[in-house]
């Protein structure tokens, strides 16, 4: 079993800012902004590559009542997925960083060389 699906059956223990029968939230165990959560449909789907479009309509309900529960929606956050190898998934179970709490930086996506920038 994946280690998001044993939060999910409370085996690793995590601090869950939201949850209902199909979703939940928690803060992420090492943050990168004052706000790091992570959303996460229950059903174990590997990625934004294999959700389908009815579980995405009604997390996307679910993120913002994310965004507002942890008092970010008003100044403004990020949601991220990261794919596969390039896009740098290390759990892989669908979650949706959400981000915020204070300016975000979005410098340097890439080692690689967009246009000539570096
Ligand atoms: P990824 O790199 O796959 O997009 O993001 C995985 C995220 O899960 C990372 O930000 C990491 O800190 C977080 N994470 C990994 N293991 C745990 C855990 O056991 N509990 C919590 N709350 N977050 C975790
Ligand atoms: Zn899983």
């Amino acid at each position: 079993m994946c280690i998001f699906c044993k939060i999910i059956n409370n085996e690793i223990p995590s601090n869950v800012i939201l949850e209902n029968e199909d979703f939940m939230a928690f803060h992420d165990i090492n943050p990168k902004a004052p706000v790091h959560v992570l959303a996460i449909p229950k059903i174990h789907v590997e990625s934004f590559n294999e959700v389908s479009p009815q579980t995405m309509k009604n997390m996307t309900k679910f993120m913002q009542d994310v965004a507002k529960e942890v008092g970010i929606d008003k100044s403004g956050y990020r949601v991220i997925t990261n794919v596969g190898d390039n896009g740098g998934q290390e759990v892989k179970h669908l979650h949706f960083h959400i981000v915020g709490g204070a300016k975000l930086a979005w410098s340097h996506l890439s080692d690689a060389d967009p246009m000539g920038k570096f």
